[in-house]
């Protein structure tokens, strides 16, 4: 169960309270599609992404404007790094957990956020950031997986047999 969910919910179920009632807290929340309106056209990218998501974390409900754009910059990062300094490694994390954050859930996913993190990474690389179709993608790590994300290449396997198995 992830660790954060009920976090989430509390700030979500607060910060609706703005849009529900008349008393205003002050609260914010990433994830709210009222405050981060989704943009008219989906890129590619995150269309795929969104799909794939979606499949692999089937508690998540929906995505905020605020998702696209942590997405967008998320892709801007350079994955094929090998060497990668704590304060770039912690830069990744923080934007991959704003990524996860910035979506709403029905129910708290069974993955921990951790295990979330490092599924995303995999398929990052496994897609080339979602650049892939989804048969491209199989024999994609094997070849260009950056050594430094060795650790992800055991998640991006089992992502990857699941893609064969369609
Ligand atoms: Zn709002």
């Amino acid at each position: 169960m992830s660790d954060r969910y009920e976090k989430w919910q509390e700030k979500a179920e607060k910060h609706d309270l703005n849009h529900t009632t008349v008393k205003r807290n002050g609260q914010k929340d990433f994830s709210c599609t009222i405050c981060h309106q989704l943009s008219e056209i989906m890129r590619k990218e995150f269309k795929r992404f969104w799909k794939w998501y979606k499949e692999e974390i089937p508690e998540v409900k929906s995505y905020s404007g605020k998702t696209e754009e942590n997405f967008e910059e998320l892709m801007k990062e350079d994955f094929s790094v090998k060497e990668r300094t704590g304060t770039e490694k912690a830069k990744i994390r923080y934007r991959l957990i704003w990524l996860i954050e910035s979506m709403r859930y029905d129910k708290s996913p069974e993955k921990m956020t951790k295990e979330i993190i490092e599924t995303v990474l995999g398929m990052i690389a496994a897609s080339n950031k979602f650049t892939k179709r989804e048969k491209q993608q199989e024999t994609f790590t094997e070849n260009i997986l950056p050594a430094e994300q060795k650790d992800t290449v055991r998640i991006t396997e089992v992502v990857q047999k699941k893609w064969r198995k369609r």
